[in-house]
């Protein structure tokens, strides 16, 4: 900690994979031997770079652009790019490892990086949006390719960003729509990519609870937020004969006893790109609240945090544990902080941490790249099955490290420990790198 003094979220991720990660050290004193683990805390790569960009009043402005490459062990570095205000080393780096062993556990050969800016997208023209992602591929260019690393979106980077990101890089360097995934599909995108994160947490919830011998059907659900990931996680859970009862953004939620229609959150979200709070002008049985939907007091059985980080503290964990909620499964990224995390563990909630439960986003976005290698497009159906194999893969791969290591359904360790097994034996296999 005293050589990246000021990287407090960094600090905190790789601390918290440590700790998981003691048993497998003891059982493989070679990796010790090789400092595997002073190399994975050390990014391969972290580039900083000037972000020049011009505003539609004429003024100058100056961001500051990252990319952290982080491992390249398995494959090409792979991770989103995001452009939000509070973005700094610490945090891209703090993105960047966790992607290491989440891109591992999809089974597929990508590596784990992440990037991004201090830029703040929000109340931004089209024409400021194009002119910024234009300057920062002017960079990023230099250091991004098919086989060596290819970004993605993330928060503030959605299609029109890559886009624009893409027809910057076309034009300075000819077309290669293998360097960004979550591309249009007119130019290289992947079907299901859309869904991909939604289906994908369900896909890894179910394979999650049938492993308890228990079943989905029946289950009452709370998801929050109504973006990307919660919208197409209450389809797939409606489908798979659960029933889901809330939805929110950062205003409110909606609660309704007899379950959330899909059509109209789609509609108010993905159509009008209105408030949730409409939800309950169209739907009578419905009720919006102001606040957090974690603070509503109703019973339950599954929770499925979707919207953003640290949206459960301990206190919010503790009601839903005295709702009666036996699992929780991670769509967004570090959305239960610490201390609901040890409120899970202490009342034998069993937990699907995020690095597993979402990383159906990621694994499509490598399903893009082959793709792309290939010059074809694959069917929604067969992009969706690999999915549904990569989510329950990932499901029995930290089943299995639990079992070696003798640790009881404790899916967060392990999942570190499983992601990270692969990783060492390659980094090993590779000698001093
Ligand atoms: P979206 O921007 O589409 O949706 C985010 C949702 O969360 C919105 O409904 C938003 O409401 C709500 N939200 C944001 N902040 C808060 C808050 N403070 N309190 C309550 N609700 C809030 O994002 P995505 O659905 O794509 O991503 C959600 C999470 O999933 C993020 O953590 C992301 O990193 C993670 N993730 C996404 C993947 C993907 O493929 N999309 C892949 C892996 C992880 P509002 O409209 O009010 O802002």
């Amino acid at each position: 900690s005293q050589r990246d003094p000021n990287q407090p979220e960094f600090q905190e991720a790789v601390f918290t994979v440590l700790d998981t990660l003691k048993p497998v050290l003891v059982k493989h004193p070679e990796y010790v031997k090789a400092n595997i683990l002073g190399s994975l805390v050390e990014p391969e790569r972290a580039i900083q770079f000037r972000v020049p960009w011009q505003s539609d009043d004429g003024a100058y402005h100056v961001n500051r652009g990252f990319r952290v490459q982080f491992n390249s062990a398995i494959g090409p570095y792979k991770g989103g790019l995001r452009l939000h205000p509070s973005v700094n080393l610490s945090i891209v780096k703090f993105l960047g490892f966790e992607q290491i062993l989440k891109n591992s556990l999809t089974g597929l050969p990508i590596g784990g990086g992440k990037g991004g800016s201090d830029f703040n997208p929000k109340g931004k023209s089209d024409s400021e949006i194009m002119r910024f992602c234009q300057s920062f591929m002017t960079e990023l260019q230099r250091h991004i390719g098919p086989d060596l690393d290819v970004p993605a979106g993330d928060i503030g980077v959605g299609g029109r960003e890559i886009g624009y990101l893409y027809g910057q890089y076309k034009r300075l360097n000819g077309s290669q729509n293998g360097i960004l995934t979550g591309k249009g599909l007119e130019y290289g995108g992947s079907l299901a990519r859309t869904e991909a994160t939604g289906f994908g947490l369900i896909y890894y919830l179910d394979a999650l609870i049938k492993g308890q011998g228990d079943s989905l059907k029946g289950k009452k659900v709370k998801i929050s937020g109504s973006g990307n990931v919660a919208i197409y996680a209450l389809k797939k859970a409606t489908e798979n004969g659960a029933k889901v009862v809330t939805v929110s953004d950062s205003n409110g939620y909606v609660y309704d006893e007899n379950g959330i229609d899909l059509k109209t959150v789609q509609q108010i979200k993905e159509v009008e790109r209105g408030r949730i709070k409409e939800y309950a002008d169209k739907i009578s049985t419905a009720k919006y609240s102001e606040g957090s939907v974690w603070d509503l007091d109703i019973d339950y059985d599954i929770a499925l945090p979707c919207a953003t980080q640290n949206e459960i503290d301990g206190k919010q964990a503790a009601l839903a544990i005295k709702d009666g909620v036996k699992y929780v499964a991670e769509g967004a990224n570090m959305p239960s902080d610490s201390d609901a995390i040890a409120a899970y563990k202490d009342n034998n909630v069993i937990y699907g941490p995020a690095k597993a439960a979402n990383a159906g986003g990621v694994a499509v976005s490598a399903l893009e790249m082959s793709q792309n290698s290939e010059r074809l497009s694959w069917s929604f159906d067969d992009v969706d099955s690999r999915l549904k194999d990569i989510m329950e893969n990932i499901y029995k791969m930290s089943d299995d490290a639990d079992k070696e290591y003798g640790l009881e359904k404790d899916y967060q360790a392990g999942a570190n420990i499983a992601g990270f097994e692969k990783v060492a034996k390659a980094m090993l296999a590779q000698g001093l790198v």
